[in-house]
């Protein structure tokens, strides 16, 4: 029997993040000014992040240093394990061998710290002293809030109003670590007034809350705004879980065949996924697949092309997958896997074939949670649990095929509080949402035409 649980040592934690940035097959497609249409500038971004992070936003440096002050913070839950998954290989039959880095070990729950951290720390350097931020299911105002008290700094969160009414120990958590937490759409901004303007009762959605968000930070000095996925410094802060991975199986003697993540704005798939990326780019045959809701299908439904990040069109349009910014998704239990659009790096790399997508219905998602939850033990996030779908699949492909391949996944975070989710599907109530082509015509339709060379 080999090992169930291969761990790193503290001194093993890396040093550098890595910036798949360096390694695209062809330069990305610029952020563009929401008002001018012209690329971006660095400093059109200042107004609400501080110039290190925009630097990381557009560096392609491969290697770039992880602050020491944040090492430090790191170490409290960091390395985290890598699990061989053999009671779940036993149940399914399977001559598969399946591995999952286990990132529900940070105090928050998820991976979400690993760029709650850096970014905290850089806006304390930069003077700062107040973070806004919008939270959909609850995990990045929870990661930001930890990351707020450790460094001192107010945190003000725009919980998309749904969730706020789902999960209140979300909200608990986060008052627990100092945070304020409002439902949004709120009375707080314009951008929150004139929805509730057009509808009061709106469930809210992670667009509405970015537009809020953005709003507050960038019309107070002191403050900042704190985006948890999707931009490319989120995804380099995360790169330490596939770094950290892959040493762990080159201890096991492994390399992966399969690396699957699931996928909302990116950056969980894209930290375990990145570094393997590296090397596929460079040769090797792995599949990488990235596994997103069907009832919000970016990916495999989506259009690439320009649009906005949020619903009221006030962050730069970028270029990535999209189902429109005005897209409302139903309100599907992974909250996390809600957003609309998907982060550019990761669209770039799928329009390129280096990545896959797959986007399966919920009850399928929450049959492999429950499965993993009754081999494995943990109980993973709902958003998780479309990873663990994808892995079962492969996992049962194995099988019939009499192959034995090695598949890692991200187990991005742990589902103690999202129990309720569990409780629907139990009871039965919970429903698959099918969209026909017409109904993601709607959200497309205002996607804006932006001609590009
Ligand atoms: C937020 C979250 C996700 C989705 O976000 P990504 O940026 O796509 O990683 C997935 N899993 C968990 C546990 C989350 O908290």
């Amino acid at each position: 029997m080999t090992q169930t649980k291969i761990l790193l040592d503290e001194k093993d934690l890396p040093q550098q993040w890595y910036n798949v940035l360096a390694d695209l097959p062809s330069p990305p497609a610029p952020p563009l000014n929401p008002q001018t249409r012209q690329p971006l500038r660095p400093e059109d971004l200042s107004p609400i992040f501080p110039m290190a992070l925009i630097e990381q936003e557009v560096s392609t440096k491969r290697w770039i240093d992880i602050p020491e002050e944040v090492r430090e913070i790191y170490r409290l839950w960091r390395p985290t394990p890598l699990f061989r998954a053999h009671r779940l290989e036993a149940a399914l039959g399977t001559p598969a061998r399946i591995y999952y880095k286990y990132e529900g070990t940070s105090p928050a729950g998820s991976h979400k710290p690993n760029t709650a951290i850096p970014q905290a720390y850089y806006n304390k350097q930069a003077g700062v002293k107040r973070l806004a931020t919008e939270t959909g299911a609850g995990q990045w105002g929870t990661a930001l809030a930890l990351a707020c008290s450790f460094y001192g700094l107010e945190c003000m969160v725009y919980m998309v109003k749904v969730s706020y009414s789902q999960k209140p120990y979300r909200r608990s958590l986060m008052e627990v670590w100092g945070a304020t937490v409002v439902p949004s759409p709120s009375d707080r901004t314009n951008a929150g007034r004139q929805m509730l303007a057009r509808d009061p009762h709106s469930p809210g959605s992670l667009g509405m809350a970015i537009s809020e968000a953005v709003e507050d930070a960038a019309t107070r000095p002191d403050s900042n705004y704190a985006l948890g996925s999707v931009l490319n410094h989120v995804l380099l802060h995360q790169t330490v879980i596939g770094l950290e991975a892959k040493k762990q199986l080159a201890l096991a003697g492994e390399y992966p065949d399969y690396v699957i993540g699931c996928c909302g704005g990116g950056s969980n798939f894209a930290g375990l996924s990145f570094p393997f990326v590296y090397d596929k780019i460079h040769g090797k045959k792995t599949r990488i697949i990235a596994v997103e809701p069907a009832a919000c299908p970016t990916l495999t439904r989506g259009r690439y092309t320009y649009d906005f990040g949020d619903t009221a069109a006030l962050t730069p349009l970028v270029k990535m997958y999209t189902l429109g910014h005005d897209f409302v998704p139903p309100g599907i239990h992974a909250g996390g896997l809600r957003y609309h659009g998907d982060s550019p790096l990761v669209s770039q790399l799928y329009h390129e074939g280096l990545i896959e997508a797959k986007a399966p219905h919920q009850r399928s998602v929450f049959e492999a949670a429950v499965l993993f939850a009754r081999t494995e033990g943990i109980l993973p996030a709902p958003e998780t649990a479309h990873a663990i779908r994808a892995t079962v699949d492969a996992a049962i492909e194995c099988r019939e095929a009499g192959s034995s391949k090695a598949i890692l996944f991200c187990l991005s975070g742990h589902g103690h509080f999202d129990l309720t989710a569990y409780d629907d599907y139990l009871s039965g109530k919970l429903e698959d949402f099918d969209y026909t082509a017409e109904d993601l015509a709607k959200g497309l339709a205002t996607v804006p035409k932006i001609e590009t060379g």
